[in-house]
């Protein structure tokens, strides 16, 4: 099946890199939110991010004037019931995905594939609550979406096989790489990457080495481009708390127990880079270690 149109719902950070990548691909792209305060600011960061890519010379300036032009916003979710791709990519909470698929589900083409990028929620339910759960996928784009090289794209259990090999060839055109994960919580890198971090702050908290050693150590020892900690603070520590409850409940294994010194962090309200303090403080000219 041709994709020719796409929708994303969510214009946050990941909606509006999603938004970018496919424009720049040469699809036509209708970007909803339920804020227009986000659609403005998506659009900004869009027109920055392209910016950024032309300075350095992998975008060429007329592909971005025309990329911008391919990317279109609107309040209505109905407005999106042309197109032949969904991407949902709002806030993680079951609650709000449900309630989108439902009000969107009525105006779609039989056609239509829906998917959401969500990280931890299960596709299968999700897709169960619409008509079309063949045509149902997880499509989970890394972040940021215009850097990252990976997207992961996970099977429902009633997944059909032309709904898979539609997005593979998406993911083709996007010049990006998939893999394949089945519907598990984590998916595929999650479920690898979350626990070593939480290893990485249960190693903090009993004391076998401060950040910057933990850090260090497996940038050198394990050439590693960023440290755990570094990159649990990149990632957002509510993310990875909200990630390692969903592994622990979902697997029902005390492996996947969360570091209670990262819940204690997140109680905090210190939630690395998006609040300046994490297991760095990035208030100063350089991020100091927190402990
Ligand atoms: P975000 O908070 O930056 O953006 C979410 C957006 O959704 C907001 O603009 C909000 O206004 C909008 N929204 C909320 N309810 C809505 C509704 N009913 N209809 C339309 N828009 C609505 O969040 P984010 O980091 O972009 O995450 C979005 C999704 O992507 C989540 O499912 C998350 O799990 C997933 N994800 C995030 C990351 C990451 O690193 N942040 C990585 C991969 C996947």
């Amino acid at each position: 099946m041709e994709i020719k149109r796409v929708g994303v719902v969510g214009a946050g950070q990941m909606g509006n890199g999603i938004a970018h990548v496919f424009a720049l691909a040469g699809y036509d792209v209708l970007l909803t939110d339920v804020s227009e305060d986000s659609l403005t600011k998506a659009l900004a960061t869009i027109e920055k991010n392209i910016d950024r890519q032309v300075a350095r010379g992998k975008v060429l300036p007329a592909d971005k004037r025309a990329a911008l032009e391919r990317i279109k916003t609107t309040l209505k979710l109905a407005d999106l019931g042309q197109c032949d791709l969904i991407i949902e990519a709002a806030t993680e909470r079951e609650t709000v995905k449900q309630a989108i698929f439902e009000d969107l589900v009525p105006h779609l083409k039989p056609t239509t594939i829906l998917t959401s990028n969500t990280s931890s929620i299960s596709i299968t339910r999700l897709a169960s609550r619409t008509d079309r759960p063949e045509r149902f996928m997880g499509f989970h784009f890394m972040n940021p979406v215009p850097v990252m090289q990976l997207v992961e794209l996970i099977r429902g259990i009633a997944t059909d096989q032309e709904t898979w090999e539609t997005l593979h060839e998406v993911v083709r055109k996007l010049g990006k790489t998939a893999s394949s994960s089945e519907d598990f919580p984590g998916f595929i890198v999650n479920r690898i990457l979350m626990p070593m971090i939480n290893e990485a702050v249960y190693t903090l908290y009993e004391g076998v080495g401060s950040v910057q050693s933990i850090d260090q150590s497996l940038k050198l020892g394990a050439n590693h481009p960023m440290g755990p900690l570094e990159l649990a603070d990149f990632i957002g520590l509510d993310t990875c708390l909200s990630i390692m409850n969903v592994l622990h409940e979902g697997l029902a294994d005390t492996k996947y127990r969360p570091c209670p010194l990262l819940t204690k962090y997140v109680e905090a309200g210190w939630l690395g880079r998006k609040t300046q303090r994490g297991f760095y403080d990035y208030r100063g000219e350089v991020p100091v270690p927190t402990r």
